[in-house]
């Protein structure tokens, strides 16, 4: 794609300034090619279309994954549009009333119910439709965590029904009508990038899962283990060791023969991240209170990422050779450079002292791993700048 990529950014040259995403579907069915395959027996991947809801990305991954997770009504419209009997699992911390008649007309596998009063919503609608809903309790674990983990789980959250709340819903699920337990969900953490810590957590939901099954004399058919693998955007050589992962998981979840005949994991940004790049032109380039600015056509209104991650993006420079004005070209030579973009907004700023060998104003900057929580984050029309182009390269495009 690069070279595609390449040849697109001289052949605008001079034109409107660049100013696109472009997605490589091929990698894209590689990588999750590759990460399906080597899942142990009983361990299915959906995706979540939260980090990337475009449909030609989720046409290229409904072969491939077991079904897609969503968490509003629109994601579930999006997901029938690619497939009628697609399977999907319902998240989604504030359903309405509206989106779980939605969820049960049509036929999404399972809920994944965030707490008690949801619990008694479902049922209601279910048995006023008469449907039984499949339904996931998503636990907010107390911990503690493995200490691996411990920097990015067990912080209070909005999400799912409090360990000390779990009696209470396991007695209604057992109750109301409409309503079939199936197991349990724990989505705990974001972007880990260690194998180590994430084959640690999976343990401690095993043995956690293990105590409610006791506990409550309930059989877990179905463990979600969440998504939360996460992307390298400091050290992109460095990823997460999938392979180490996937050749550890079954010493991991084969403990309990008969326990958990399904596992689910429900990915975003391992699946997308690296798909996607994002290739901007410097409209200018330029020195203030001795920092080097570059400033690109786009911003973090089309690529929040940088920003809400708090990190700087990772980018190489695409030479552009074309230079039609007769003012000086701005050029900086082995620089620290701050990327910014065209709001009028110190916060607009999508890397910091990023060490470049050469950049000029009229070149352009490819970001890489932008393929997740990229555009579908971004508050597109702060400013009224034109949206972006979207590309996708690929046999599946
Ligand atoms: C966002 C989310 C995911 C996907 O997270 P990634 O970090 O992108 O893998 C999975 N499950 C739930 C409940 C989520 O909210």
């Amino acid at each position: 794609m690069r070279d595609q990529l390449a040849k697109l950014v001289q052949d605008r040259a001079g034109g409107e300034p660049v100013c696109l995403f472009a997605y490589d579907l091929d990698l894209l069915t590689e990588h999750v090619r590759t990460v399906v395959e080597s899942l142990p027996p009983r361990c299915r991947m959906f995706y979540a279309m939260k980090a990337n809801s475009a449909d030609r990305l989720l046409r290229a991954l409904a072969p491939l994954v077991a079904g897609f997770e969503v968490a509003s009504g629109g994601e579930l419209d999006k997901a029938r549009a690619i497939g009628e009997t697609t399977p999907v699992i319902f998240g989604g911390p504030a359903k309405t009333p509206a989106e779980i008649e939605q969820a049960l007309t049509q036929n999404v596998t399972r809920l994944h119910v965030e707490s008690v009063l949801e619990l008694h919503r479902i049922s209601e609608i279910a048995t006023r439709i008469g449907r039984t809903a499949e339904v996931l309790l998503r636990v907010n674990l107390a911990g503690p965590f493995p200490s691996a983990t411990l920097a990015m789980a067990g912080r209070p959250t909005q999400f799912g029904i409090s360990e000390a709340a779990l009696p209470e819903a396991v007695a209604a699920v057992a109750t109301l009508p409409g309503v079939r337990l199936v197991g349990f969900h724990l989505h705990s953490l974001s972007n880990n990038l260690s194998a180590t810590a994430h084959l640690e957590l999976l343990d401690h939901y095993r043995r956690t899962v293990s105590a409610w099954e006791q506990e409550f004399g309930v059989r877990c058919e179905v463990l979600n283990v969440g998504g939360g693998i996460g992307v390298n955007y400091a050290d992109l050589a460095d990823q997460f060791d999938w392979v180490h992962f996937a050749r550890e998981l079954p010493a991991v979840i084969d403990e309990f023969p008969g326990h958990w005949a399904e596992i689910d994991f429900e990915c975003g940004r391992y699946l997308v991240a690296e798909c996607g790049q994002y290739a901007v032109e410097v409209l200018d380039v330029k020195r203030n209170h001795g920092v080097d600015y570059a400033l690109v056509r786009g911003g973090t209104h089309q690529f929040r990422l940088p920003v809400s991650w708090q990190h700087s993006h990772p980018f190489t420079v695409l030479p552009v050779e074309q230079w039609s004005l007769s003012a000086t070209r701005p050029e900086l030579r082995d620089a620290r450079i701050t990327v910014v973009g065209e709001l009028c907004t110190p916060k607009d700023v999508l890397a910091r002292d990023a060490v470049v060998a050469r950049v000029r104003a009229g070149d352009v900057l490819v970001f890489s791993h932008a393929g997740a929580y990229g555009w579908e984050i971004s508050h597109h029309d702060f400013l009224s700048h034109p949206h972006p182009e979207h590309l996708f390269y690929g046999d599946a495009a």
